[in-house]
């Protein structure tokens, strides 16, 4: 079972987060237990459970959050190399149940992933 969805209360602003990054369709914002230089995690307002919840309404937002991610990656001075990744489900390690892209740079990458 996926724990409670605590990203909620972070839209809500019911959880303080570090938010580094708002707009009508997500946020961003540091994770609290980075995995690298630069971990920051880019989640939509929207409720979607997992990746595997997506559909064709979703295909605008999907790529809203790609852009919102290049553009992070800019700011974040990581451009020269960086990593999105999204956990679906418990088999992949996602723990929040709400879809996420985790933002990781400012290290080198190992290959393959964990
Ligand atoms: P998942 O394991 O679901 O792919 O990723 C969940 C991420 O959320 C983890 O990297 C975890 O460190 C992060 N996280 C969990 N709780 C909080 C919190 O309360 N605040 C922030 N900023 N990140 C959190």
């Amino acid at each position: 079972m996926l724990a409670e969805n605590i990203f909620l209360k972070i839209i809500n602003r019911q959880l303080p987060a570090k938010i580094i990054y708002e707009d009508d369709l997500c946020l961003a914002f540091h994770d609290i237990n980075p995995q690298a230089p630069v971990h920051v995690l880019i989640i939509p307002r929207k409720e979607i459970r997992t990746h595997s919840d997506i559909t064709e309404e979703d295909k605008l937002l999907l790529g809203h959050l790609h852009l919102v991610a290049a553009k992070l990656a800019r700011q974040l001075g990581i451009d020269n190399g960086y990593r999105i990744i999204i956990n679906c489900k418990e088999g992949a390690g996602q723990t929040v149940p709400h879809l996420h892209f985790h933002l990781l740079g400012g290290r080198i990458m190992g290959w393959p992933p964990g």
